[in-house]
């Protein structure tokens, strides 16, 4: 006989799980048995749930490397016996947790689906219960005896994205999220069609290893016409930093005053890694296009490509905490480690 599913929900706070505090009229996120008793669906499925609650559950803008790597350590410590975890998670930072949590798991090969909502689950027109209903199928689906999604997505609004293709666009409509660069893995509607070919292919019979070192001193610097010398001196000499994402202009494109690119080459001399992500979401860094963009190729930029600045954040982070050689941080940015970009050479 099949053994039941069995899914390991992980409830970190968010709207989907908030109530109104009476006296000043704002949402606060609140407990997660109030969340599980307004979802009496959920035991319509024969699965094995078993959760695990943060002791105060937060708004995501909360969010922290620190809690990134709690999360880690709660998956590791029950991976070997679920079959898929869901991730309830503020849908302001979720696509930054979601990037962190894929490249902290190397050799994933479980499902691990976050999900969250636009109104509480409490509220009569939730988008909740859908979320969590169906993350909770696809955490659990299998093809073969091999799950169907091994991989860290966030699922929102009838639609399966890659966690670290993905960003948060809109905060009114229920369809939050888009992967401008990246296919969908699945989509709800009367079935849940997968899309196979753009889902990582399970990895079986191997341990993931689960990475718990994240390198905090990164930051973004975010160009827009008139920014100042000042202004960009000051970042670039910010105590400690060891990297930036530089938000360039369509694809890859800067202003070329000679002092901001003066200010950068000093800055890659003192072994500061600039990478360079577009502030488009869709297309790619194409350093060389245009001459507005070949200085900062010749300096030592390195290109993103088509990453989102979310999974950059979290990919530099994740290299800088766990690789000693600057050498190797650099080769592993200009490759994709988890899917979370697409290199066109
Ligand atoms: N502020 C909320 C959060 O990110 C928004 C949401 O959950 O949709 O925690």
């Amino acid at each position: 006989m099949k053994a039941k599913p069995s899914i390991f929900i992980i409830y970190t706070g968010g709207t989907i799980g908030m109530v109104k505090d009476e006296a000043s009229g704002t949402l606060k996120p609140f407990d997660f048995e109030h969340l599980y008793a307004q979802i009496p669906e959920l035991k319509k499925f024969n699965y094995n749930f078993q959760s695990f609650s943060f002791e105060h559950p937060i708004d995501s803008s909360e969010m922290k490397p620190e809690i990134w790597i709690q999360l880690v350590k709660v998956i590791e410590k029950n991976y070997s016996d679920f079959d898929g975890f869901v991730i309830l998670h503020g849908s302001d930072t979720m696509a930054f947790t979601a990037s962190a949590i894929s490249f902290l798991i190397e050799d994933l090969n479980k499902p691990i689906i976050f999900t969250g909502s636009q109104l509480p689950i409490g509220v009569i027109r939730t988008d909740g219960k859908e979320n969590f209903i169906t993350a909770v199928e696809i955490a659990a689906a299998k093809y073969k005896g091999l799950p169907v999604v091994p991989e860290v997505g966030i699922y929102f609004e009838y639609k399966l994205l890659r966690g670290n293709r993905t960003h948060k666009f809109n905060a009114e409509h229920f369809k939050a999220f888009s992967s401008v660069n990246y296919p969908l893995l699945a989509e709800a509607g009367v079935d849940i069609l997968y899309n196979k070919t753009a889902i990582h292919k399970p990895i079986k019979d191997k341990w993931p290893k689960f990475h718990k070192k994240l390198e905090p001193n990164v930051g973004v610097l975010k160009l827009f016409p008139g920014i100042s010398r000042c202004f960009v001196e000051n970042i670039l000499n910010t105590e400690n930093l060891k990297a930036i994402i530089l938000e360039t202009y369509g694809s890859g494109n800067a202003l070329s005053d000679e002092w901001f690119i003066k200010a950068l080459d000093k800055a890659l001399n003192n072994n500061l890694i600039v990478l360079n992500v577009s502030q488009c979401r869709g297309g790619w860094v194409n350093q060389g296009k245009y001459t507005s963009s070949i200085k900062l190729a010749e300096i030592g930029v390195i290109s993103g490509h088509d990453i989102t600045t979310e999974a950059a954040l979290a990919k530099l982070m994740y290299l800088l905490g766990n690789y000693k050689s600057l050498k190797t941080v650099k080769e592993l940015l200009h490759r994709s480690i988890r899917g979370e970009m697409t290199v066109r050479l």
